[in-house]
C-alpha cells in the first residue's frame, strides 16, 4: 500500500511540473523587445463630459485568483449620445460553434480560447447595470476574432464598427478554416463595400491616423495593425485624468508594454503577422512611458482592468462631474457591488 501511494504521489508530481511547464512555455516566457523609434507624441484636449461613464461587462474569467488571471467580455461605455459596447466576449453558443472544426482546431479552441465562453450571456449582464441591449447605439470590435466578437450573437442586431481591412480579413477562407472567425459570426458585421470605421490622417498621441467616434474627443480609435490586419485600440477618455486605452489582443497583459516583452506563445499563435504584432506591442511599451497616467487595457489582461474598475466586474467609473451620480448607483446596488475586485 505504501508503494502505490508512493507512485501516486510520484505520478501526481510528474504531472503537475509537466502542466507548469507547458503553461511556462506556453505563456510566460517572452523575448525582451527592441524599443520602438521614437514617435512625436500629439496631445489631446480633453474635456469632461456630464452623464459619461463607461461599465466593465466581464463574461468570463479564469485563473481569477493569481495576478495573471484572464477575463473576457465587453467594456460598456455610457454617453449621452448613444451608448457603445467594446468587444463582445464569446458567444454563448460557443461549444456548438467550434464543434464542426477538425479534431485538432476543435481541441485548440476548446482548451485556449474555451476557458473564457460566457458564464451568463451578455445581454443579461447589460440588464443588471441598468443597460437595455435593443437601445445600444454602436458596438466596435477590437478584432472580429471569435472570442471578441460571438457576443454579437446574443444581442439585438446593432451596427458593428469595422474597417475594411478587418471585413476582407474576416472573409479569408483560410482564416475561418483555421477557427480564428466564425462564418456566422460575419453575418453580423457591415458589408465589406460599406466599411463603418475609417481613419483620418489625425495624429492622436503617438498615432499617425485616428477617429473620433463621437466628435467630443471621449472615444478615439486607432489603428493597431499586426494581430490581424484591422485591429484597432480604443481611447476613453472620461476625464483629462481618467482615461484607458483599450487594445484588445495587441498585448496579452501589462508585463508586455511595462517590461517590453513580446508576446506570449499561446496569443502568438493567432497573430496574423507576428513582427508587426510584436512592434505594436514596442509602441504600445513607448507610449505607456510617455503618458504613465493612461491605463492601458488589453483585452484579456484581468489585472489591468482591476486597476481602471477598482470595483471589479459590473461596476462603472465616471469622470468628475457624474461622481455624485455613480455614489447613488453603487449604493442602489447595494454592498454586493463594493470593493468587490475578486
Ligand atoms: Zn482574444
Amino acid at each position: 500500500m505504501p508503494r502505490l501511494l508512493k507512485r501516486i504521489a510520484l505520478l501526481l508530481f510528474a504531472f503537475v511540473a509537466v502542466a507548469a511547464a507547458a503553461i511556462y512555455v506556453l505563456y510566460f516566457r517572452r523575448a525582451a523587445l527592441p524599443r520602438a523609434a521614437p514617435h512625436a507624441r500629439a496631445v489631446p484636449v480633453i474635456l469632461t463630459i456630464p452623464g459619461l461613464s463607461a461599465c466593465w461587462v466581464e463574461t468570463a474569467k479564469t485563473f481569477s485568483r493569481f495576478s495573471f488571471g484572464l477575463t473576457a467580455g465587453s467594456i460598456l461605455v455610457k454617453h449621452p449620445a448613444g451608448d457603445l459596447l467594446i468587444d463582445t466576449g464569446s458567444s454563448s453558443q460557443y461549444d456548438r460553434e467550434i464543434s464542426g472544426f477538425p479534431f485538432a482546431t476543435w481541441l485548440k479552441l476548446k482548451s485556449l480560447a474555451g476557458q473564457l465562453k460566457p458564464k451568463v450571456p451578455l445581454p443579461d449582464l447589460l440588464r443588471r447595470i441598468g443597460e437595455d441591449p435593443a437601445k445600444l447605439r454602436w458596438a466596435i470590435l477590437s478584432h472580429v476574432h471569435l472570442d471578441h466578437a460571438g457576443g454579437l450573437m446574443d444581442l439585438p442586431r446593432l451596427p458593428v464598427l469595422l474597417t475594411r481591412e478587418e471585413l476582407q480579413f474576416a472573409a479569408n477562407p483560410s482564416v475561418r478554416a483555421g477557427g480564428y472567425v466564425i462564418a456566422a459570426h460575419t453575418q453580423e458585421f457591415p458589408p465589406m463595400a460599406a466599411p463603418t470605421l475609417r481613419f483620418d490622417p489625425t495624429p492622436y498621441e503617438t498615432f499617425d491616423e485616428s477617429t473620433d467616434l463621437y466628435g467630443d474627443g471621449s472615444v478615439v480609435v486607432v489603428p493597431l495593425r499586426g494581430h490581424t490586419p484591422g485591429s484597432v485600440g480604443i481611447f476613453l477618455n472620461l476625464s483629462p485624468t481618467l482615461r484607458l486605452f483599450y487594445v484588445g489582443d495587441a498585448a496579452d497583459d501589462e508585463r508586455g508594454f511595462e517590461e517590453r516583452v513580446g508576446k506570449s506563445l499561446i496569443l502568438r499563435d493567432s497573430d496574423n503577422d507576428m513582427a508587426l504584432a510584436n512592434q505594436i506591442v514596442g509602441k504600445l511599451s513607448e507610449l505607456h512611458e510617455k503618458v504613465p497616467e493612461l491605463t492601458i487595457v488589453p483585452a484579456h489582461g484581468r489585472s489591468a482592468y482591476k486597476k481602471f474598475f477598482p470595483s471589479g466586474p459590473l461596476s462603472c467609473v465616471s469622470g468628475p462631474i457624474a461622481a455624485s451620480k455613480r455614489e447613488t448607483r453603487s449604493s442602489e446596488a447595494g454592498p454586493r457591488n463594493r470593493g468587490r475586485a475578486d
